[in-house]
């Protein structure tokens, strides 16, 4: 059961001349309960594929279907409504509320939305995240570590039927980036969530069930439950 597909994925910036193809014809199902990894060299479109399929940009043509619904023609209002609830983000910078504490930084995609805490839910995403002493810090008092891991944590509190996390560990030692992968690999075998990664560390992409290879906008290759070393001999 695919949580999210593209189909002849197209995306051209600009016109005439100057035009740049990101995306030239991209097939792919992100299954329920996959961890992924999209990797290939600078330019190649990863990032240009996460934010049309995660609903923040629209694409030229082709489709994208996230849970069963074609949202690459959807109005920005429903869009809007659509990715709150359904899909979840992380960012390499974190972008966390810095006033407020850890705790309140996860719960705040569910007061923007106004939906209630899910108790039991949030207990396990919470504990998943290892985080429980530092839950009522607020960011400056965390590591960069931990503050991905509150940003991660907040990306799944509202349950979304797929997360997109761009560069999660790019920012992060190598001891914080595992931190943070072995939590979002966790949230995929334990909490049975959805999540797919760009990035560049043939390390990061070892965590993920599968790797799919994208140049020039196109997908290359792909790799199932991978070793550092069969990932790098592909690159
Ligand atoms: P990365 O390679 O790490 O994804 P980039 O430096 O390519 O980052 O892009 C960073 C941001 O700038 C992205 O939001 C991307 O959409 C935008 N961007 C990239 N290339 C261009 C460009 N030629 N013109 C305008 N915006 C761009
Ligand atoms: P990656 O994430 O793999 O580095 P991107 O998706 O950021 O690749 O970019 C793919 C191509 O699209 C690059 O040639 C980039 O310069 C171009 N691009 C990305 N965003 C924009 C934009 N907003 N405007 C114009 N060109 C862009």
């Amino acid at each position: 059961e695919a949580r999210a597909s593209a189909r002849d994925l197209v995306k051209v910036y600009g016109s005439g001349p100057t035009a740049v193809r990101a995306l030239d014809g991209v097939d792919v199902d992100f299954a329920r309960g996959g961890l992924t990894a999209i990797m290939g060299p600078s330019g190649s479109g990863k990032s240009t594929l996460m934010h049309c399929m995660a609903g923040l940009d629209s694409p030229t043509s082709g489709t994208v279907v996230v849970d069963g619904v074609d949202i690459s023609r959807m109005s920005q209002r429903r869009l809007t409504a659509l990715r709150r609830t359904h899909i979840g983000f992380v960012f390499q910078s974190y972008n966390l509320v810095p006033t407020l504490t850890a705790a309140e930084n996860i719960t705040l995609p569910l007061d923007i939305s106004r939906t209630r805490v899910d108790r039991a839910w949030y207990d396990e995403v919470t504990a998943a995240v290892g985080l429980r002493d530092r839950l009522h810090h607020r960011p400056s008092e965390l590591s960069g570590g931990q503050q991905q891991r509150v940003a991660c944590a907040r990306a799944l509190v509202s349950r979304p039927s797929i997360v997109f996390a761009d560069e999660p560990t790019g920012n992060l030692d190598s001891r914080s980036a595992g931190e943070v992968l072995a939590f979002l690999r966790r949230s995929v075998d334990e909490l049975g969530q959805t999540v797919v990664m760009v990035t560049h560390d043939p390390r990061a992409a070892s965590y993920a069930h599968r790797v799919v290879f994208l140049a020039d906008g196109r997908i290359v290759g792909e790799l199932r439950d991978p070793t550092q070393q069969e990932i790098l001999e592909t690159l």
